[in-house]
């Protein structure tokens, strides 16, 4: 754990930017356009602000990658070059009783397997390697995407598979195998080419195969079929193999097939996915902006193509991405343009035919239109509606203006149009129902008023508990500064004077348990148990990761919120005082006020509760006990306020 750098870690999965001491990013767990996931580096912890998602890096891998903990290890180390013996593993582990497992060693198993083929089988070499090397690809490419080869015979794949130990279960899961209701069985990717699909850390999930043959029955394309591993909508093919390239250059192109990206990867334009043999999907749209909010679609000259992607490019700007597009000449796509001219001009072609989508739409609708006015209204319905997406106002203003000149109406018409479509979105948006899973900040919602509209004098129902921000307060110390050691001095009856050391978790601990206050807030309190646990266990440093990785959810989320957030020492007290403070100083000082405050803050509560509970007592002997208490809560209170140097009225 000391050699990972989780930023390092993290940023294979998430685009991240430095910010202050952390790194930010948009989270890779909830749908979000602006950053609320945050990476310390100094923590090791990461957090996100919009979903709570939290954790260490162990736990981003598990979490994001599905491992399993020593899955998660493993991977870890291999980054890291650390060796980890293992033992060779039995028959029985390969068959592990843990179906995603036995799923993915044997897509990996495959993966290998079809691989090898092309290098070391006769036909392997004969049939599947010379058709990689007439499409061009060179042997490096061939092995950055593992290529391989499917032997063109019924079970070839089924008995090394079997003789292997994988079980027939494991080969009809992953649809490498296809077995018959007779109980016959044979390869699915029998005589093809195959692209396995990997996931964006390098996993093998499943595979699409190529027909060599011209039989006219069988399909040019299989694909695995969905599994326990395997979503093909979740998938961007070649994101793995592009996904460094993507964040640096802060773009990705989306083609059409598997081979544009294996073309275009090869010209060196390595940023380039497709989608998994579907139409484009929300998910992978998703995917694609962890990574840059910067697309360009590649379109084949097609024009009935063109159309129906107009839909998935509508979805790419509802996501918030900045859309561009390059047509391809009639009848070429990128790898037929990449073969023809090669790598320089196609690098030349894509940077020269680049354009903006919106205008790209309009002309292409025109063109469509020859001029008929009935059809022409259709066109700009269509336009207004795409230029609303566009979330940067600068941006549609320019559109305004281009689009209206290619549809040959004036520039306010447009916009009138235009401000109408957006109105009905903006009421569609409202209508929605906002998301209340926001328990963090549900809970910082500021607890001024102690509801006084409350009849019942004890209530058990408030929800909002109003030392919240004192008991946070305390909270963030214990977890924050903890550990730190502080020297009291203390002056015994002789009047000799000793120093002793206190952590501030022992001087927090203390005085709350000696004052016998508690914790309104339960997750809070949790936290401070375990505080005083290990106290009384008389352990003297604590391991702060132990909140991070607790098994109870609402733990670990405060623990790394209140860890995440810089811890700022009041700088009321710098005001006060005239020499600067040492760090230790205002440390000290930031203790005894937030104490202090935490212990107002209770009292309060106490006062406002026999307030609340004065009408409803009857005997004089009953009211005189509650203004007793009144007056020794008061009496504490100005004795409090007087501590923190400040008018109690
Ligand atoms: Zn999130």
């Amino acid at each position: 754990m000391d050699a990972v750098r989780i930023e390092d870690v993290i940023g294979e999965f998430v685009q991240l930017k430095k910010r202050g001491t952390n790194h930010i990013g948009c989270c890779p767990f909830h749908n979000e356009k602006t950053p609320s996931f945050s990476v310390s580096p100094t923590k090791g912890i990461y957090k996100c602000f919009g979903c709570g998602e939290s954790g260490n890096v162990v736990g981003f891998l598990m979490k994001h990658e599905h491992y399993t903990y020593p899955e998660a290890l493993k991977w870890l180390a291999n980054k890291y070059n650390i060796e980890i013996e293992e033992e060779q593993l039995s028959q029985e582990q390969i068959e592990r009783n843990n179906e995603r497992d036995a799923l993915f060693h044997v897509s990996e198993f495959a993966q290998k397997y079809f691989h090898n083929l092309l290098y070391e089988d006769e036909m392997g070499v004969a049939v599947g390697l010379s058709y990689f090397h007439s499409r061009g690809l060179s042997d490096n490419v061939i092995k950055d995407f593992g290529l391989g080869y499917s032997l063109d015979e019924w079970t070839a794949f089924t008995d090394y598979a079997r003789k292997n130990g994988y079980s027939d279960n494991v080969l009809q899961k992953t649809g490498l195998t296809i077995f018959k209701e007779d109980g016959k069985c044979f390869d699915r990717f029998k005589g093809r080419v195959m692209f396995p699909i990997f996931s964006v850390s390098g996993r093998v999930l499943g595979f699409s195969g190529r027909i060599l043959s011209k039989e006219k029955q069988a399909a040019k394309y299989v694909n695995s079929p969905d599994s326990e591993i395997y979503n093909k909508s979740h998938i961007l093919y070649g994101l793995y193999q592009a996904k460094n390239a993507i964040s640096r250059q802060d773009k990705v192109y989306l083609v059409e097939g598997n081979i544009d990206v294996i073309s275009m990867y090869q010209s060196g334009v390595e940023n380039t996915v497709a989608s998994c043999g579907t139409s484009l999907t929300i998910e992978q749209v998703r995917l694609m902006r962890r990574y840059t909010k910067n697309v360009t679609v590649l379109y084949d000259g097609d024009k009935a193509g063109i159309k129906a992607a107009f839909r998935a490019v509508n979805m790419l700007f509802e996501e918030g991405m900045h859309v561009r597009v390059v047509l391809f000449p009639d009848g070429e796509d990128p790898d037929s343009y990449a073969q023809k001219y090669g790598s320089t001009r196609l690098q030349e072609f894509l940077k020269d035919n680049e354009t903006n989508f919106v205008l790209f739409k309009t002309k292409v609708l025109i063109d469509d239109i020859k001029g008929d006015p009935i059809r022409k209204a259709e066109v700009l319905t269509e336009i207004v509606r795409t230029i609303a997406l566009v979330p940067d106002l600068m941006e549609r203003t320019e559109y305004v203006s281009q689009c209206a000149s290619l549809l040959r109406i004036s520039e306010q018409t447009l916009q009138n149009e235009l401000a109408k479509e957006l109105n009905r979105r903006l009421r569609a948006t409202a209508a929605k129902p906002i998301a209340t899973n926001d328990k963090d900040i549900q809970e910082i919602i500021p607890s001024g008023e102690t509801s006084q509209q409350l009849v019942v004098p004890e209530s058990t129902t408030t929800v909002i508990n109003p030392a919240e921000f004192q008991e946070r307060k305390i909270i963030s110390l214990l977890l924050n500064q903890g550990n730190k050691v502080l020297e009291y001095e203390t002056k015994d009856n002789d009047g000799n004077i000793t120093v002793i050391n206190y952590t501030i978790a022992q001087i927090i601990v203390g005085d709350i348990l000696n004052d016998g206050l508690t914790f309104e807030n339960s997750t809070y309190l949790a936290i401070f148990n375990e505080f005083v646990r290990r106290i009384e266990r008389n352990e003297t440093s604590f391991d702060m990761q132990f909140f991070v990785t607790h098994p109870d959810r609402d733990v670990r989320q405060i623990a790394t919120s209140l860890m995440m957030e810089d811890y700022h020492i009041s700088d009321k007290w710098i005001k006060k005082q005239i020499a600067v403070p040492t760090p230790d100083e205002r440390l000290r000082n930031d203790l005894e006020e937030s104490l202090l405050n935490f212990k107002l803050k209770k009292l309060d509560v106490k006062i406002d509760n026999i307030d609340r509970q004065f009408p409803y007592v009857s005997t004089d002997e009953d009211k005189l006990d509650l203004v007793s208490q009144k007056m020794h809560y008061l009496k504490l209170r100005r004795q409090i306020g007087s501590a923190l140097n400040r008018v109690i009225v």
